[in-house]
């Protein structure tokens, strides 16, 4: 039986760069068969259909069929795995309240939709921002639907933590092993140092504290505010390329502890409820878990305070809102 993958914003720059590395079998295998369904919203719908033709020139063997709609209820219908990429971004003289509303009217009838019509085995990566609260918000809009199928990404976070870390201490980004971020996806997340490894040595006694505190982590944090200096235009490639790693790695397993933004339990003191950023293992079969007993000092409790109350206010402006 072949898995239908559901992406939304299909048309936009991280839809672009990430559905022909889905229909080659880089996220889900080189032997699963799937189908592609594409959300996009009614003035995007033909850009979408110019991306359709180019996947169909692909000729990937994987590919069996590619269904485009603004309609939700037929994007999400029988979807296996889902990728909200589509978002509102924040326009200038936005407060954060008016994009989280925005981004509610988005994500709650999205929610809705994939409890009514999407699969039994239903797995859901939420990419568009805030992505941690829409993704919360899609979860309390889906009550038929576990709460472990949701998650927001934080790898590419990760991903750029790694690379920093391997840069400055001339290693390569293999010899890194346990690096993840804890939080918000925003500038507040904490990349850990204390937890992660480098060739079995703890990652932070190899590092200065002020390069750590005062470089390193505003550094990761600002990367896309630096990518779009440079570039003139948000990452793209390397966003899709973090979804791709995300979801892969929930599906097919990894040796390495990864980050995922998932519902608490309360692990850490993080409140029930809130969709944050935690270290988790990847057995396959879209299952996680939480990786429990890890260090967390002063340092890093300090910088999870500031990350998770963030979320809090989000979550406590959406609920204002009605949202969930
Ligand atoms: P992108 O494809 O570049 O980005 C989509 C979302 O991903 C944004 O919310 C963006 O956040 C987020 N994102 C997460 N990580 C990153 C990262 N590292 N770099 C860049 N973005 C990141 O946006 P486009 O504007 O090119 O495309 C969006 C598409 O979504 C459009 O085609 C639009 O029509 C569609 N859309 C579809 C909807 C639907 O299907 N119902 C609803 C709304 C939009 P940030 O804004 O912070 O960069």
């Amino acid at each position: 039986m072949s898995k239908t993958v559901t992406v939304t914003g299909a048309a936009g720059a991280i839809g672009y760069a990430i559905l022909f590395r889905i229909a080659s079998g880089q996220m889900l295998g080189p032997d699963e068969k799937l189908r592609l369904k594409l959300l996009e919203i009614e003035p995007a719908l033909k850009a979408a259909e110019g991306t359709a033709m180019e996947l169909y020139d692909c000729a990937f063997p994987l590919l069996e069929s590619i269904d485009i709609t603004a309609d939700p209820k037929e994007a999400f219908d029988g979807a296996n795995v889902c990728l909200l990429i589509g978002a509102r971004p924040r326009q200038r003289g936005m407060e954060r309240a008016d994009l989280l509303e925005a981004n509610g009217q988005i994500f709650k009838p999205q929610g809705q939709a994939i409890n009514d019509h999407a699969a039994d085995d239903v797995r859901v990566l939420v990419v568009g921002n805030p992505a941690n609260t829409n993704c919360l918000i899609a979860m309390n809009n889906a009550p038929d639907v576990p709460r472990e199928r949701f998650s927001a990404m934080t790898r590419l976070d990760e991903n750029r933590a790694v690379s920093m870390l391997a840069q400055k201490l001339n290693v390569g980004v293999e010899d890194i092993r346990d690096l993840v971020v804890w939080g918000n996806h925003s500038p507040t997340m904490f990349p850990d140092l204390f937890n992660a490894r480098v060739k079995g040595q703890r990652a932070v006694d190899l590092v200065e504290m002020e390069w750590y505190e005062n470089e390193y982590i505003p550094r990761v944090g600002k990367r896309g505010a630096e990518i779009i200096e440079a570039r003139g235009a948000s990452s793209a490639a390397s966003a899709a390329n973090a979804a791709i790693d995300h979801v892969r790695d929930w599906m097919l397993g990894a040796d390495s502890l990864h980050s995922m933004a998932v519902a608490s339990n309360g692990e850490y003191g993080v409140e029930e409820g809130l969709v944050s950023s935690f270290p988790v293992r990847l057995s396959g079969g879209g299952e996680y878990e939480i990786a429990e007993g890890l260090e967390v000092g002063d340092f890093a409790r300090s910088k999870l305070e500031i990350t998770v109350g963030e979320l809090k206010e989000e979550r406590d402006a959406v609920k204002q809102l009605g949202l969930i």
